[in-house]
């Protein structure tokens, strides 16, 4: 695309003709984009772009972003450093699909420091899609990934800490509170690309929520309700109680709307309207956030309440880290 414009430009300039305006929609990696959920999400766009940028493909784009995420010491809710479960242990769940629909996952998977590239390895190298705590754990070290304890030091000073009530009540974009001082959104790490080819592919990576019941598996791994992805129409990843996304199918719900012709955000609005139907008092009180791509690199997301942003990375002009706002239902952030 870009030769073809450098050619035009210069034939046109030898003809004595005006330059072509600059194309800003059409960036110069043939369409190439990659989206991720929340504010950590511009360093998992920032390893997923060079990817993109020299003509990789989506899918390993979305592991390379996904396993910034995992590595990211600062995280509580996302790989390595996430917060345990009510038990001190912390598990870890991940999937990652491309638009072909071959897809792989795991859950509850502990000691294993790069759970999507596990969830990787069962699409590739096994008939399943998803193996789960020991299993996974058992398959991962077969594949050579080592074994080696996770729990950091402020997790589990936040896990005694939590202890003193042991109170199990997720809380509105309060991840963050988790750590004293840290004021960024922490939750699910869900990203979404597309490559130069127009291919799609999509990961999701969590700790899961933090001191849940030990073996609780929420939506992140579980395919059609934390991540979804079809090259004919489009890709969604959620983030939020994981509860709401797999009672609605959600990542799937919010793909087949868009294959009935709705924008990515229309259709992240859609899937939030139904959670809310469904539960409207516990609606109130939790959240729940989409992030969907159509096929042509186009973007949106919807959330149940104010706070949930997300990452764009592309080569068009301008900062390579843009974060956006989503939209809500609820207008008021809740703390
Ligand atoms: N969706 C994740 C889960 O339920 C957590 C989150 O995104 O906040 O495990």
């Amino acid at each position: 695309m870009g030769n073809r414009r450098q050619f035009l430009q210069a034939t046109m300039l030898a003809a004595g003709a005006a330059v072509l305006p600059r194309v800003e929609s059409t960036p110069v990696a043939g369409g190439a984009r990659v989206v991720s959920t929340w504010d950590f999400g511009v360093g998992a766009n920032a390893a997923a772009w060079p990817v993109l940028a020299r003509g990789g493909s989506a899918l390993d784009a979305v592991e390379a972003g996904a396993r910034w995420a995992e590595a990211d010491l600062c995280n509580p809710t996302v790989g390595r450093c996430g917060n345990p479960d009510r038990d001190g242990v912390l598990t870890l769940d991940a999937s990652i699909m491309d638009g072909d629909g071959r897809c792989g996952a795991v859950a509850a998977l502990e000691d294993i420091a790069h759970p999507v590239s596990v969830a990787r390895a069962v699409m590739e190298k096994t008939p399943h899609v998803m193996l789960v705590g020991a299993g996974a754990q058992q398959f991962a070290v077969a594949q050579g990934f080592q074994k080696t304890p996770l729990l950091t030091d402020s997790a589990r000073d936040a896990w005694r800490e939590w202890l003193k009530t042991s109170k199990y009540a997720p809380q509105i974009n309060a991840e963050r509170q988790t750590r004293p001082g840290d004021k960024t959104n922490h939750d699910t790490l869900g990203i979404l690309a597309r490559d130069a080819q127009g291919r799609l592919a999509g990961a999701c990576t969590t700790s899961g929520m933090a001191w849940k019941l030990h073996g609780r598996v929420g939506d992140s791994p579980i395919i059609g309700a934390g991540l979804y992805v079809d090259n004919e129409v489009g890709a969604a990843t959620a983030s939020g109680v994981g509860e709401e996304m797999i009672r609605n199918a959600a990542s799937f719900l919010v793909v087949e709307l868009m294959r009935q012709g709705r924008s990515p955000a229309d259709a992240c609005r859609e899937a939030i309207d139904r959670v809310v139907r469904k539960r409207p008092e516990a609606s109130k009180t939790l959240q729940v956030c989409f992030l969907a791509m159509n096929k042509d690199g186009d973007v949106g997301a919807f959330a149940l309440h104010r706070g949930f942003v997300y990452a764009v990375q592309d080569a068009s002009p301008g900062p390579h880290d843009r974060l956006q706002d989503a939209a809500s239902v609820y207008r008021t952030e809740q703390k």
